[in-house]
């Protein structure tokens, strides 16, 4: 059995090298693609319906535009390093919080098979948030879904989540969310590793500060030689909305004005840069570079 998988990523692994070019062509799940020297593989969780009106600040004219219920993605990335393989965020899972709330969603396990990936082999989750559709996927019920990884969390989201009480002195609106992470956190607290600011896990992985989002949202850079990808979690959630106007709101920002901050800083980094983006919720699989536009920036895909 274990011979047949390493046969079989073997083959993966010269085949994913190979497709690893037409990324352009690619609308599939598990899509390859280089950054610099290391190969990076986006995954799919497949997608969410949001209503246009959570966009804060944009004007009718764009909402129109969008549509709604607006479509957005739900992308995931992994990375395998010679001893370790990297998940960059864990998808939304199943629990009933996700299945009621986003039926077209907790596909990456399936994305992950294709891939070759068992959970199993997996030996390091970074976090970008603690949101359910980013950690749903650590908990299978009450289980650990990736029984050898340790998962790097800001302790400044771990922090937020968990707070004592925090299930009862929340918004009425959020305490769903804040049970549903609250019964992820009771679930993976033995796995977990806090950390604090810019922090280098080694295999080129490290992580930067980029919070309002969340108090602890952080950005995952994976250094490539000579590229580097930052992978932005949800610093900008379409790519028509948060790119043209980095001041546009996202209605599940916890602290709107320090989620601009962030994103201008980072978006400005990355387009004077030339880094590789990689987002969460961008058309899939997600990934492009920024351009500087007038007062804003543009998304262009890879
Ligand atoms: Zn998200």
């Amino acid at each position: 059995m274990r011979q047949s998988i390493l046969n079989r990523r073997k083959f993966l692994g010269t085949a994913l090298a190979a497709a690893a070019t037409t990324i352009a062509s690619r609308t599939a799940a598990e899509t390859p693609f280089l950054v610099g020297e290391k190969q990076v593989l986006a995954l799919s969780d497949g997608h969410f319906n949001m209503p246009a009106g959570m966009f804060l600040g944009t004007p009718a004219s764009l909402r129109n535009k969008l549509g709604n219920p607006v479509q957005i993605a739900a992308n995931t990335y992994a990375y395998r390093a010679d001893n370790r393989t990297f998940l960059f965020d864990a998808g939304a899972g199943k629990s009933d919080f996700i299945t009621k709330a986003f039926p077209t969603a907790s596909k990456l396990p399936e994305d992950l098979g294709a891939a070759g990936i068992v959970p199993q082999d997996v030996t390091d989750i970074v976090i970008t948030h603690m949101h359910p559709d980013h950690i749903g996927g650590l908990a299978l019920g009450n289980r650990f879904a990736f029984p050898n990884a340790r998962i790097h969390i800001a302790a400044a989201e771990w922090n937020f989540w968990n707070a004592k009480g925090f299930e009862t002195t929340a918004p009425d609106a959020m305490r769903p969310m804040v049970a549903a992470v609250q019964h992820i956190s009771n679930t993976i607290e033995n796995n977990v590793a806090l950390h604090s600011g810019s922090v280098d896990f080694g295999d080129g992985v490290s992580v930067i500060p980029a919070p309002g989002h969340t108090p602890g949202h952080t950005a995952i850079v994976l250094d490539g030689g000579r590229e580097r990808l930052v992978l932005v979690g949800d610093l900008t959630v379409h790519e028509e909305v948060h790119f043209a106007n980095p001041e546009y709101g996202w209605a599940l920002d916890i602290d709107g004005d320090e989620a601009v901050m962030s994103r201008k800083r980072l978006l400005d980094m990355m387009s004077a840069d030339g880094l590789i983006m990689g987002a969460a919720h961008v058309s899939s699989p997600g990934l492009g570079r920024v351009e500087r536009n007038g007062d804003g920036f543009r998304f262009l895909p890879l």
